[in-house]
């Protein structure tokens, strides 16, 4: 197995982990892009958006739900946040393990959408 995110599910690459249920991982970004930065995954492989079959949107339903969980876990959700998901190359998808990006902490840059 060769995806970084599917090791980090399996325990073989550390992460510092800030979630977790019997679908959903989340962890520390290790770059972070703000003061608050949390990688939200199932723990199925999909690799991107455009993977998501038909049996899977119950599982992106479960990382919303994680999502609203950790926000309020971080104290961010009053304040706000950011749920980004990245996919294929001009999305700027760098690891293909279908992951949203929950940023926040700070007043966000606009996203010019
Ligand atoms: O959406 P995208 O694929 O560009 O994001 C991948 C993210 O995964 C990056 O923000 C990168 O810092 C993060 N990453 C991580 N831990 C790893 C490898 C990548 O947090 N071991």
């Amino acid at each position: 197995m060769s995806c970084i995110f599917c090791k980090i599910v399996e325990g073989s690459i550390p992460s510092t982990k800030v979630y977790e249920n019997e679908h959903v991982l989340a962890f520390r970004d290790i770059q972070p892009a703000a003061p608050v930065h949390v990688l939200i995954i199932p723990k199925k492989h999909i690799a991107t958006m455009n993977d998501v079959g038909p049996g899977d949107w119950g599982l992106l339903g479960d990382v919303h739900e994680a999502a609203q969980h950790i926000a309020r876990q971080e104290g961010v959700a009053e304040s706000g946040y950011r749920l980004v998901n990245n996919c294929g190359s001009d999305g700027g998808q760098v690891v293909f393990h279908i992951h949203y990006h929950l940023l926040g902490g700070e007043k966000l840059g606009a996203l010019n959408v």
